[in-house]
């Protein structure tokens, strides 16, 4: 591992601090400030502060009422709950991975998640568009690192190809094996330009798949890593349609809600996501905003950086270099 080493390298975690960082993870998860935002509307005097998607509120009589004490103390039951199912979340979100655990990347000599402080990163991705040759490659390994069901439209990363013709018509397929979209047959002298843009979860900072979630099992890391508690989840599939990337399926076989985790397992032992480890021109890279040195850190500065609907406020953690307007 390359990128990842170098960078966690700088910050030598301890167990002490990993504890207290854990603590702030489960602290972080959004389902208490949910019921809090749920609970709090229609109190002369007191402003409510509405869920919202996007920054559109959903409506505030929506099963807004007054607090009592019956209510406080659901919540509050339901909120240390929340607080024991999370951290759980967190663990599987840690371990999962297509039958290998941290115990397996223990014997094989692979950093343990012991060591690991969350609080000390800040993931982030980084796509040169100017070097994605469309091969393919990363969507096959995050398949099979990730245990994708392979009936097609179910994926956590894809590659899509944009086509601009010289009438300025543009025309948008997702390539590879059975996933692909019926290709769209274009003339070769009508092609102004044609290139490659890969997607997945953009990790964002204001996620609405998080604000809707009802009962909590999508949750925000601390560091910046946007998860699902498989255990948590009821399948009602509030964040597929809240999500404004199409970043989310529901998983066939689980009937949960799933999409990219960054490989999360693989971060907690300093290893890369799978599809950046094997992408064989470097279009896909990944590193810590945390550390100065990182060389995400390094393509934000010497590129001039987009983010997919920014008009949105979700904020984005997935950096694409190169990429032209008419990407959507
Ligand atoms: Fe593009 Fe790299 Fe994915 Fe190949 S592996 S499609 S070059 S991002
Ligand atoms: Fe949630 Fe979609 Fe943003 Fe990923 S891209 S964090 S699924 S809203």
């Amino acid at each position: 591992m390359s990128q990842s080493a170098e960078e966690t390298s700088t910050e030598p975690a301890a167990c002490a601090t990993h504890k207290a960082g854990f603590e702030r993870v489960l602290w972080e998860v959004p389902s208490g400030r949910i019921e809090e935002k749920r609970r709090t509307e229609d109190r002369p005097g007191h402003p409510s502060r509405e869920i919202s998607v996007l920054g559109v509120p959903l409506s505030p009589s929506a099963g807004g009422r007054v607090m009592v004490r019956r209510d406080f103390l659901q919540g509050l039951l339901w909120f240390l709950s929340s607080i024991l199912l999370s951290r759980n979340g967190v663990k599987r979100a840690m371990a999962s991975t297509n039958g290998k655990t941290a115990a397996d990347a223990a014997g094989s000599g692979e950093s343990t998640i012991e060591g690991y402080d969350p609080s000390k990163h800040r993931y982030a991705m980084g796509i040169d568009i100017d070097k994605c040759i469309g091969c393919n490659r990363c969507v096959e390994a995050c398949t099979t690192e990730n245990d994708v069901p392979e009936e097609p439209f179910f994926t956590r990363t894809w590659v899509e190809r944009y086509v601009i013709e010289r009438d300025k018509s543009v025309h948008v397929e997702t390539i590879g094996d059975g996933r692909a979209m019926p290709k769209e047959k274009i003339e070769e002298a009508t092609i102004l330009r044609s290139f490659f843009v890969p997607k997945l979860c953009n990790q964002c900072e204001n996620p609405p798949c998080v604000q809707v979630c009802p009962v909590g099992a999508t949750f925000s890391t601390d560091d910046g890593v946007v998860l699902i508690d498989s255990e948590r989840c009821i399948g009602c599939g509030y964040c597929i349609q809240a999500c404004p990337y199409g970043a989310r399926y529901l998983h066939p076989k689980t009937r949960t809600a799933d999409k990219c985790t960054f490989c999360y397992h693989r971060l907690v032992k300093e290893m890369l996501p799978a599809c950046v480890e094997v992408c064989p021109t470097g279009a896909r890279l990944f590193g810590d905003l945390k550390n100065r040195a990182s060389r995400l850190v390094r393509f934000e500065r010497s590129n001039r950086i987009h983010v997919l609907k920014p008009g949105l406020n979700t904020h984005p953690k997935v950096y694409y270099a190169n990429l032209d307007g008419e990407v959507r």
